[in-house]
């Protein structure tokens, strides 16, 4: 009988902390409609350190999810879209790979979980199967030694039982369990970045945190960089170090979370951490919401594309496109950016 041999929290010859592992640059990924060409990511660039947290949010439509999926190289040019500006990878050009060198960049370099974890797992087989397949492949593990390394996946993503696991179903585990296995199958292959899209949409409030915050340890533990992409930005607050917001494909703020949300410098951000839910808030207080409806992304309004919903928009909105930049004109601190022509400035950052 082989020993269980522990999954390193860091791997040994991969990068350390700090170490810049994704670079993106005025990343765009259009795609080819009938009712014409629509960009859902539009110029969008961001960095990436190892053991490093991004929250990407915003609400549905504004382009957080198409982001992911470009990164990820899973949305590449063809017949139906075109990608431009680049996505570096440990200094490898993800679109500039041919399909086949893309996917073998899956695994080991970067992995994605799923809204769905039933996206990711086969019905019809075993738990065991979808996780010693790719230690085999991948790790050149045996079949006893892969079945080992499983164990250990499943008991660090806190799985009870996990050899018992092993031969059960998809469908026999809540779904609580099924995204934990999701995960432990994105980190069999010990990814230097992974991409969580929406992980925990389809689960309930107290797995939902369960499930935040065992990315977060994850991350730390191992030394991975984590994009974290949600609707939800009370879910990215104290899990992520940086967070983007993102309306109608394109960047409105980024900025280490904290800074956001403490004091947001756009419109937008104000808006959507007005209308997360406030625990000490008197019962049936109501939400605040973000009147009106993000713009037909076939015709987005020439100037800031907020501007519709803005309760701060003048003229110049209307026609003049804001860059992201840092508006304040005495910086102290981390560089702070928005893309607003009139941003939420206060005596101390002004
Ligand atoms: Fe609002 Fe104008 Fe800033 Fe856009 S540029 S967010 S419309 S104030």
């Amino acid at each position: 009988m082989t020993t269980s041999t522990p999954l390193p929290t860091t791997p040994a010859t991969g990068p350390v902390r700090g170490d810049l592992l994704l670079e993106v640059d005025d990343l765009r990924t259009v795609f080819h409609t009938p009712r014409g060409d629509v960009a859902a990511v539009d110029g969008v660039s961001l960095r990436l350190h190892a053991g490093e947290t991004l929250g990407i949010v915003g609400e549905s439509g504004s382009g957080k999810s198409v982001l992911g999926r470009t990164v990820m190289g899973l949305v590449a040019s063809g017949p139906s879209s075109t990608v431009s500006g680049s996505v570096l990878l440990g200094g490898q050009d993800v679109h500039a790979l041919s399909p086949r060198e893309r996917r073998r960049l899956w695994g080991p370099r970067i992995a994605m979980v799923f809204q769905d974890p039933m996206t990711s797992l086969n019905p019809v087989k075993k738990i065991g199967a979808h996780l010693t397949q790719p230690l085999r492949m991948h790790q050149g593990l045996d079949r006893t030694g892969a079945r080992e390394r499983a164990v250990d996946l499943l008991r660090q993503v806190g799985i009870p039982d996990p050899a018992r696991r092993l031969d059960q179903y998809p469908h026999e585990l809540s779904g609580g369990m099924r995204q934990r296995v999701v995960i432990a199958l994105a980190l069999s292959c010990d990814p230097e970045v992974l991409i969580a899209d929406e992980p925990t949409t389809a689960l309930d409030v107290t797995v939902q945190k369960q499930i935040l915050d065992l990315l977060a340890r994850l991350s730390a533990e191992r030394h991975m960089a984590v994009i974290l992409v949600s609707h939800d930005l009370g879910a990215v607050v104290g899990r992520t170090d940086r967070v983007a917001v993102m309306y109608a494909g394109r960047v409105a703020e980024a900025s280490r979370t904290a800074e956001v949300f403490g004091q947001p410098l756009h419109p937008y951000s104000e808006a959507l951490i007005a209308s997360i839910p406030q625990l000490e808030a008197a019962p049936h207080t109501v939400l605040s919401t973000i009147e009106g409806r993000p713009p037909d992304m076939a015709a987005p309004p020439p100037g800031c594309r907020f501007a519709p919903r803005c309760p701060r928009a003048q003229d110049r909105c209307r026609v003049d496109l804001p860059l992201l930049r840092d508006p304040r004109s005495h910086p102290v601190g981390p560089e702070r950016l928005a893309a607003c022509h009139f941003p939420l400035l206060t005596e101390e950052n002004r």
